[in-house]
């Protein structure tokens, strides 16, 4: 297998310039579209485009053949035709002008959120601003959720459903961090629980422990909650099993929990826990700096607050 890094290997400029032209981009459309038909001979896809000079259109393929699409000749091709396929990289070109990657968007009035600020019980509202997303309390300011994020995620989805999407999504940008991928570059991120004091996090409290990940390949760095990487541990899923409730619906501002302090243990090995309430029982856990649970307990909600 070759291990040259992707970030070294093409030179990025030479394949974007390649898609500077709406012919070809019509194309790489058209491609999508009928993938599921096997490779689109020459003339068919010429038509399809609705360009009637055939050299010109020839030259607009050639120059996306080899980055974006791959040409299957006769005897490859199960029809017995050839013609052309997308590559993966053509795939996701579509996919992010699908996604409204290039779209300029945001939303006139906010939305109201269902649900209340778990801070001061405030209402929440989802502003959405030249493709930031912004869920926050009115009252308080002491309650928010923010994250980019491309147009079409919101697109297919009525207006008031937009914050509960917003909220799975960005569970799902958490998840894929927390699985090992960078989600600017696919790179491999490595992560470790951290005191404020010792990361590059200015706005961090000096004793705060933060999750703190990291992209070897890009270096982009991103923070996260010690109590929301762990939302879906079977510890934490099953002690809400246990009160008949599923903790996976439930939107994060629902989860007043992850917004409690989170008290060292130790120092050295860095050892932290947090208390998980539900109804009159509270679980606490304990983990080390890589998220594992070392201790659990359960204990009267009365008593852990004591
Ligand atoms: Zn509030
Ligand atoms: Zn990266």
């Amino acid at each position: 297998m070759d291990n040259t890094d992707p970030a070294d290997a093409v030179s990025h400029g030479a394949a974007f310039a390649l898609l500077g032209n709406e012919t070809r981009v019509a194309i790489l459309r058209e491609l999508w579209e009928t993938a599921t038909e096997g490779p689109m001979p020459f003339s068919e896809l010429r038509e399809r485009v609705g360009m009637r000079d055939s050299g010109q259109f020839n030259y607009h393929l050639t120059k996306l053949t080899g980055t974006f699409i791959r040409k299957v000749d006769p005897e490859d091709d199960e029809e017995g035709e050839g013609g052309y396929v997308l590559r993966f990289a053509g795939i996701a070109v579509v996919g992010a002008i699908l996604s409204g990657m290039y779209q300029q968007a945001g939303f006139d009035e906010p939305v109201p959120v269902d649900g209340e600020c778990p801070r001061c019980g405030g209402a929440l509202d989802l502003e959405y601003e030249d493709e930031r997303a912004n869920l926050s309390c009115r009252d308080c300011g002491n309650f928010t959720l923010q994250s980019n994020i491309p147009a079409g995620v919101f697109s297919q989805y009525d207006r008031e459903a937009t914050p509960e999407v917003f909220d799975r999504w960005m569970r799902a940008q958490v998840d894929q961090i927390a699985a090992g991928f960078c989600m600017l570059c696919q790179g491999k991120t490595t992560f470790t629980v951290l005191l404020g004091a010792h990361t590059g996090a200015d706005w961090a409290e000096e004793d705060e422990a933060l999750v703190e990940y990291e992209c070897e390949r890009c270096g982009a760095t991103l923070y996260a909650s010690v109590t929301e990487m762990l939302t879906r541990h079977p510890a934490i899923v099953s002690f809400y099993h246990d009160h008949g409730a599923d903790v996976r619906d439930e939107p994060t501002w629902g989860l007043d929990w992850l917004l409690d302090e989170v008290a060292v243990v130790t120092e050295d090995p860095l050892t932290v826990s947090f208390d998980v309430t539900v109804d009159d029982e509270t679980l606490r856990l304990t983990v080390d700096d890589q998220l594992t649970v070392v201790a659990e307990e359960r204990l009267p909600a009365e008593q852990a607050r004591a």
